[in-house]
């Protein structure tokens, strides 16, 4: 037992909270220090921080893995190590200390023990027993943790889940366990840390830093608490730094190697390290050749040779150690289990040569027990049914579980969603929905095809060249009326840094100039409008607030408006790469609502008493113009990008939009007579679009509450011959969708629902 004194240190990687435990328990107060082999090292030699990546990466042009690699190992390199110090990129601590304790399996590297060889020295010593134990060997990794789940599961009825420990659990056996103890109802806190590079967020970010510069403004689309938390924590160590391209590169290079650690839980298994291994129970999974021992190679930027001149272990020394280390483990403790495979999914596995080195008993178990889990029986019945079907092998275990679970359904598929409980839900959706026109359209067509793209976000986001395109003019299209704006400056910093093929080169040139034509025309129609405030790119978030936190969001490309006395007269156009969809007849069953949910948007928008001037969608990307004989181009373009959608029938309100609309050019189909408006011209009155923002608030709440109920059932919605539901659906091969799952619907038309002729 060492007795601890007030100014020791302690070098311990893992037992830091043991030896606080045992000091708390001894009533004894002392001042000690803690540090692991890494920080005592850095202690000792000095450390670095991201300023000293950032110095190297400006400096040198170097990657940021090369640059950490060479941090890593400055002390060793005279000239780098010189450089550091002359910069002040080197850090160092002061810390007093008196003795230095060493922890167990603990060995510094000579040039360390020669940098303290003035100070006291003491090394924990470890017990002298000479425990043996047995080693369970599995034809497979599904096996050997079966078995595992087993032995728990018998354990648990004598000890408390806390005290049973994993150890040495590689990357291969996570998935498995996972699996495995869920079929066991035994909870296990995996590690699994989530990588955030690939998601949307952090994405978008990025895009967005790009484009901004600005890490405040490209953080603002950032929903998720925890991404946004994330980022803001890598882009701290950087904004101080004044070249904003080398910035850009470290804060990309920091979040492609950053997760977000699972959150543990409360009374679970635990994965520890085997250096931790002390009184409770043990599973050491994985006792292959290879694996435990770990085996150093000569492959580290300084090569053995180098390491041997230096004072540091070589890989050959490393591996004595590490070995004498397992051994002593395993000696001195005495509710270990160890257990190996021979294959898994990828790999052919060798047992262990500690196990003929310290003759241990291998014991090979064969599957005999069936008592602890239902799911795995059943799981473990279709296999053996797979085999005898595909192969014709035909076991007891076959045989046994066949007659226990005749009824078990084997090859057959029920399509039926199956309702999930609403507190589960609304956990999974950390208590708060975003809703959106897209999501909400998604819903109506088919609950279950909201459910895997907007709950389980089973689809991935596609960033195609179209998509890139389709970004790109509505940026430009959102900046280009400001002043200052300088067109070429801004389209080519957008294209900066994106790769592109020569087909996709000749593109972005000829669109480059439609939309040089559409910024022109865009000026031009806006001519004919007396609104004479404009917004762009306006994000409106409206509540709707129920069991949990409700938001609808939406952007508006354009919004137009004047106030005039107590009202706001608007007008909103909505930009559309593709074919724009003004057909508003489905409303009312809350399919395709984009245009009257600008309006919906709008009215709930900061502006005060809005009434509606017209509102729109305006094409920004055009095929080409057939060759015909004396056509005008530029008339047959100006057409093409006219604004489609329904205007004001209140002239008043319609001449603020545009005041030729007696024939006009600025709205397609906008024409008036004598006898009033042509019978193709779209227009309301001011009751139908009160009307239409009233359905659009019904049918949002619908799907809200509808959702919020966990009301996930297969249900495409056919309207007419058109089966509206499934329009584009990425599902199909998920959903088996069955004739009877199809809801019949009537073909609507507006005027039925808002009145009028
Ligand atoms: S394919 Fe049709 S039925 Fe299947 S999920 Fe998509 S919309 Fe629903």
């Amino acid at each position: 037992m060492i007795d601890y004194k007030n100014g020791d240190l302690i070098i311990t990687n893992h037992n830091k909270n043991k030896i606080l435990k045992q000091l708390s328990k001894e009533k004894k107060l002392v001042n000690l220090k803690f540090k692991t082999v890494k920080q005592f090292k850095s202690l000792l030699l000095g450390s670095y921080d991201d300023k000293a990546i950032y110095y190297l990466v400006k400096k040198y042009n170097y990657k940021y893995s090369v640059a950490k690699l060479l941090l890593d190992n400055f002390y060793f390199n005279k000239k780098l190590k010189q450089e550091l110090e002359e910069n002040n990129l080197i850090i160092k601590e002061k810390t007093n200390y008196n003795r230095i304790i060493i922890d167990n399996y603990i060995k510094l590297d000579p040039f360390i023990l020669d940098m303290i060889k003035d100070k006291e020295i003491i090394y924990k010593k470890n017990s002298q027993n000479d425990y043996k134990h047995k080693v369970y060997e599995f034809n497979t990794i599904e096996e050997e943790v079966n078995f595992i789940c087993i032995e728990i599961s018998k354990l648990l009825k004598k000890t408390n889940i806390n005290k049973i420990k994993l150890v040495n659990v590689t990357s291969e056996y996570k998935i498995v366990l996972k699996r495995m103890f869920a079929f066991y109802n035994i909870p296990i806190n995996l590690k699994i840390d989530k990588d955030i590079y690939g998601t949307s967020q952090v994405q978008d970010f990025i895009k967005n830093l790009k484009t901004t510069k600005n890490i405040e403004e490209s953080l603002n689309n950032i929903e998720d608490g925890e991404i946004k938390n994330t980022i803001i924590s890598v882009c701290n160590k950087y904004i101080n730094f004044p070249d904003f391209e080398v910035v850009l590169y470290c804060i990309i290079e920091n979040l492609k190697n950053y997760k977000i650690k699972e959150k543990a839980k409360n009374n679970a298994i635990k994965i520890i390290n085997i250096d931790e291994i002390d009184d409770d129970y043990y599973f050491i999974l994985g006792f292959n050749q290879g694996v435990l021992p770990h085996i150093y190679k000569d492959e580290d930027y300084l090569s053995d040779s180098e390491k041997s001149n230096l004072g540091i272990f070589t890989s050959i020394e490393k591996n004595k150690f590490e070995k004498e280390k397992i051994i002593e483990i395993l000696k001195n403790n005495k509710n270990i289990t160890l257990t190996y495979k021979l294959k898994s999914t990828f790999d052919n596995f060798y047992k262990s040569n500690l196990i003929e080195e310290l003759n241990l008993e291998i014991i090979k178990p064969t599957i005999d027990e069936f008592n602890y889990s239902n799911k795995y029986n059943k799981y473990l019945l279709t296999k053996k049914l797979d085999n005898l079907i595909k192969y014709n092998e035909k076991d007891y275990v076959l045989e046994l579980l066949y007659s226990n679970y005749k009824d078990m359904p084997y090859l057959k598929y029920d399509n039926k969603y199956t309702k999930i409980d609403n507190n589960l839900l609304y956990k999974y959706l950390d208590n708060k929905l975003l809703l959106s026109y897209s999501s909400v359209d998604s819903y109506f067509r088919c609950s279950f095809r909201y459910y895997l793209s907007s709950i389980l976000k089973i689809d991935k986001y596609d960033n195609t060249f179209m998509t890139f395109i389709g970004n790109l003019f509505h940026y430009i299209l959102s900046i280009c009326f400001k002043d200052n704006f300088d067109f070429e400056i801004t389209f080519n910093d957008y294209l900066k840094e994106n790769e592109f093929n020569n087909q996709e080169k000749f593109f972005i040139d000829k669109l480059k100039n439609d939309l040089k034509y559409i910024i022109k025309l865009i000026k031009r129609q806006d001519t004919y409008s007396s609104l004479n405030n404009t917004l762009y790119e306006q994000k409106i978030f409206v509540n709707k607030d129920s069991n949990i936190k409700v938001t609808f969001m939406g952007i508006i490309d354009k919004l137009k408006y004047e106030k005039i006395n107590n009202k706001t007269i608007v007008a909103i156009i909505d930009y559309k790469t593709g074919n724009p969809i003004i057909n508003i007849d489905n409303t009312i069953y809350g399919i395709e609502m984009q245009l009257p949910i600008y309006l919906y948007l709008s009215n709930n928008s900061n502006l005060e008493n809005v009434e509606f001037a017209g509102f729109y969608l305006q094409k920004i990307i055009n095929g080409n113009i057939n060759y015909k004989k004396n056509i005008d181009y530029e008339k047959e373009l100006d057409k093409l990008y006219r604004l489609e959608g329904f205007s004001n029938s209140d002239i008043n309100l319609l001449n603020k939009i545009d005041s030729n609309y007696i024939n006009s050019n600025v709205i397609k189909g906008m024409k008036v007579s004598s006898n009033g408006f042509y019978a193709y011209s779209k227009v309301l009155n001011n009751d139908q679009i009160k009307k239409l923002i009233d359905i659009v608030d019904t049918k949002i709440e619908e799907a809200r509450d509808n959702i919020l109920n966990s009301n996930f059932d297969i249900n495409p919605k056919k309207i007419g011959n058109n089966l509206k539901g499934c329009e584009f659906c990425k599902f199909k091969d998920i959903c088996f969708k069955k004739e009877e799952d199809v809801v019949n619907l009537d073909e609507a038309s507006y005027l039925d629902f808002l009145g009028g002729e």
